[in-house]
């Protein structure tokens, strides 16, 4: 028989309604029912807000340390590169090395999970992650093909754009990109390019796209291309972001990845904060918190073609849950404005991840090991052994190192 539990009484954010009052039901891996879930299997008290889990659709894996390198004085990037330059230098990366990469993908796993991410998408190659992926807390796609960037300086990753779109094509998985991510000649040719290998389709994903004109905005709607906005990270290196309004009323599918913490926010649930100021500030006006809940949810999910599986709350989809305590009464503000301490529960696949101890009855019957730790004065499993990881962590760098999305606090932390 399948593992079964159960909540009654919870507001439901699909995220295309809101279902207030209302049960779910868990089945195994997967949302057995909605709206006619039977009797509750733990007493919690208070208000429950719940979402699909967050999706993160641009993250670097091995490179989420602190603090962050940028440019100096003000002094923007023209691309990429010469933040990649300033990066290898730095004496951020000269402590990270004390860090094995295996130790990089668990803090990386770690800081999307307490940020209600359930779902992340690796900026490297499969040679460079598929090691680590399979031990993570969290699911990192493996079904997607990759070039780092179409460009001359670009990485040289995968077998090469058209190689690789086309394996896309094949297996149905996302091509993921890089593109126009600075403002020098060849990098503002992105679009063209794609479009004269004819290759600019519905598989790919373009991250950054900063120096989009109106021009490849249409190209890349009229193709049914996605774009990963990633606004922390933009204006910290270049001081810009994509024609973000302009991409959303030409109706392209946009999702907000993170980045690393290099150069993006701190977790996703800052990033949306700040996708949301800086875009009152360059526009002088609101972007609906719904269209913000939209990109961290079921956007992602359509451009990483996995819309079947995640990022919805409906019967057959994986029971991938974010529960919020609510800190405001609209649904899609109050994720939005949520911070780390306001997470009840998190759950992948029907598994919890994270949680209050009061829902300790689950993660016993879903058999999951994990640390009781102390987050703003609440008392919080999580799967697997993050204090053991930063532990480890400040051994390794010789020091009492904090990093902003560990949100726990630890004895020694105390003393
Ligand atoms: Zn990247």
């Amino acid at each position: 028989m399948q593992k079964h539990y159960s909540f009654q009484g919870v507001t439901l954010v699909t995220p295309d309604s809101v279902l207030e009052n209302s049960s779910i039901g868990i089945e195994g891996k997967r949302i057995g029912s909605v709206g006619n879930a039977d009797k509750h299997f733990v007493d919690y008290s208070g208000t429950l807000y719940v979402y699909p889990g967050l999706i993160n659709i641009h993250d670097h894996l091995r490179g989420d340390y602190l603090p962050r390198v940028g440019p100096k004085n003000r002094a923007y990037y023209v691309n990429w590169s010469y933040w990649d330059n300033d990066l290898k230098g730095s004496d951020v990366v000269a402590e990270r090395s004390n860090i094995s990469v295996d130790q990089m993908y668990y803090l990386s796993a770690y800081k999307n999970l307490f940020s209600g991410v359930t779902t992340v998408n690796d900026h490297f190659p499969h040679e460079f992650n598929e090691p680590f992926i399979p031990h993570l807390p969290i699911r990192v796609i493996s079904d997607y093909t990759l070039a780092h960037e179409c460009s001359s300086y670009d990485l040289g990753w995968g077998d090469g754009v058209e190689i690789e779109h086309r394996r896309a094509v094949k297996r149905n998985h996302p091509f993921i990109t890089h593109l126009e991510e600075g403002f020098d000649q060849e990098s503002q040719q992105g679009i063209d390019y794609l479009e004269s290998l004819n290759i600019l389709d519905d598989h790919c994903v373009f991250i950054h796209c900063l120096g989009f004109s109106e021009e490849d905005i249409r190209k890349t709607s009229e193709a049914g291309a996605h774009v990963s906005w990633c606004p922390g990270s933009n204006i910290f290196m270049f001081n810009v972001t994509c024609k973000i309004r302009e991409m959303l009323e030409a109706g392209i599918n946009v999702s907000i990845g993170t980045d690393s913490t290099a150069t993006g926010s701190v977790n996703l649930l800052e990033e949306v904060r700040f996708a949301r100021r800086i875009y009152r500030e360059m526009y002088q006006e609101d972007i609906p918190a719904e269209t913000l809940v939209h990109m961290i949810t079921r956007n992602p999910a359509k451009a990483f073609r996995m819309d079947d599986r995640i990022g919805r709350i409906e019967p057959g989809m994986f029971a991938d849950l974010l529960f919020l305590r609510p800190r405001r009464a609209d649904p899609y503000e109050a994720l939005v404005e949520a911070r780390m301490e306001d997470i009840a529960l998190l759950t992948l696949e029907g598994k919890p991840i994270y949680g209050e101890a009061d829902f300790h009855p689950i993660f016993e019957q879903r058999e999951v090991d994990g640390e009781m730790l102390n987050v703003a004065d609440r008392r919080m499993l999580v799967a697997g052994e993050p204090a053991g990881l930063l532990r480890t962590v400040r051994k390794a760098v010789g020091f009492e190192k904090h990093l902003d999305y560990l949100p726990f606090s630890m004895t020694e932390d105390e003393s």
